[in-house]
């Protein structure tokens, strides 16, 4: 038989940082959370060769502190979480420590960072594939932080073949996902929302705001003897439920749990479902963000912390179907007229009614 022996550290750093950064959308999802973590009000986003060569993302947050360059990049370090028992009070989106260490095995990875007492001189910091510093070196720059990811996936070469090959399709959902931050940004989400998707997108929208309560299918305490109840608040905006007012195709569908941008196939489906009942030909403009308990969910389930476990999926779905059901009820849904009109004379300009 084989001797048993440990995988070389090297080795199992790559392994696990491909976890953390699965695909172009992580790079830049750990990236611009980072930035927003640190207070940034504004963000830059530079993308050469849509990514391949160079993912930059540049904040005006608060820079890192020069005690914290040599611990930066290094795995499993934080300035966010320090114990397991903080994860249930969390309000950043980071906690992990992996980000940044991940992109230093997988591409070359560099940071200038510059606080607010420090600018107009700013600190260029360079690191080994460990996530160890390697050299610093004082450059010009403001208050924030830049963050360069070059050559992504320089050490994985199926990856990197993979992403090649398919990058147009990644840079769109990378598109997307900056998106999705964008509408939940400073500001309200209608403006957000036109002033990504323009005034008409607006237009077609009703505004989501239902209050689910549900029993739990297991419920986990009674106090006092009393059936538990869990609530969920869901707030946004959705196509309205007529032919014209969706799309015909679904990459306009943004789910938030309490903000934070997630995957959330179990409930993309029941909206859908829902919508497809009373506009059986499109798919809705959807922007939920589902507000709950922090301790109704888990976002520690998977290292790029896109999947969320919402601990009653099942009696949270059911709730979440009929209050659509009855909200599509309640809203107009006449075809508006300038549509109408301007199916029967195609071809002339409409006003507008
Ligand atoms: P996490 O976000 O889970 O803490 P990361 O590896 O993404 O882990 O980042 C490590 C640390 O680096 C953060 O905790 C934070 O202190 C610091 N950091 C990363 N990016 C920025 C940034 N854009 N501005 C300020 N500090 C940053
Ligand atoms: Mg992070």
């Amino acid at each position: 038989m084989a001797t048993i022996k440990a995988i070389e550290a090297r080795s199992v750093h790559q392994i696990q940082s491909g976890q953390v950064i699965t695909d172009l959308c992580s790079v830049a999802k750990e990236l611009v959370e980072n930035s927003l973590d640190a207070g940034a009000t504004t963000l830059e986003i530079r993308f050469k060769n849509n990514g391949l060569d160079l993912i930059e993302v540049q904040d005006n947050g608060g820079g890192i502190s020069p005690e914290n360059y040599e611990n930066v990049a290094l795995k499993h370090y934080t300035s966010k979480l320090s114990s397991y028992d903080d994860l249930a009070s969390l309000h950043t989106f980071g906690f992990r420590g992996e980000a940044l260490s991940s992109l230093c095995a997988l591409a070359d990875f560099q940071i200038v960072t510059a606080q607010a007492n420090q600018a107009p001189r700013a600190n260029r910091l360079e690191f080994e594939v460990s996530g160890k510093l390697r050299k610093t070196q004082i450059v010009a720059g403001q208050r924030g932080t830049t963050a360069s990811v070059a050559g992504i996936f320089k050490r994985l070469p199926v990856r990197r073949r993979e992403l090649e090959k398919n990058i147009k399709r990644e840079y769109g959902k990378v598109l997307s996902l900056l998106h999705a931050y964008a509408c939940i940004s400073t500001g309200t989400t209608k403006e957000n929302i036109t002033n990504i998707y323009g005034a008409k997108t607006l237009a077609a929208l009703i505004p989501l705001d239902l209050d689910l309560e549900f029993k739990p299918s297991m419920p986990t305490q009674r106090v006092s003897g009393e059936e538990q109840t869990n609530r969920i608040h869901v707030r946004g905006h959705i196509s309205r439920p007529v032919f014209g007012e969706g799309r015909q195709t679904p990459d306009r569908q943004m789910f938030f749990v309490n903000s934070r941008p997630c995957a959330l196939p179990q409930i993309a489906k029941a909206f859908n479902d829902v919508y497809k009942s009373f506009n059986v030909s499109q798919s809705p403009f959807i922007f939920a963000d589902l507000q709950m308990d922090t301790s109704a969910y888990d976002v520690n389930v998977s290292p790029d912390k896109r999947t969320i476990m919402l601990h009653d999926a099942g009696a949270m779905i059911e709730s979440l179907k009929i209050s659509l059901a009855q909200m599509f009820e309640a809203a107009d849904q006449t075809v508006p007229q300038s549509q109408i009109l301007g199916s029967k004379a195609s071809g002339t300009k409409q006003q507008a009614l």
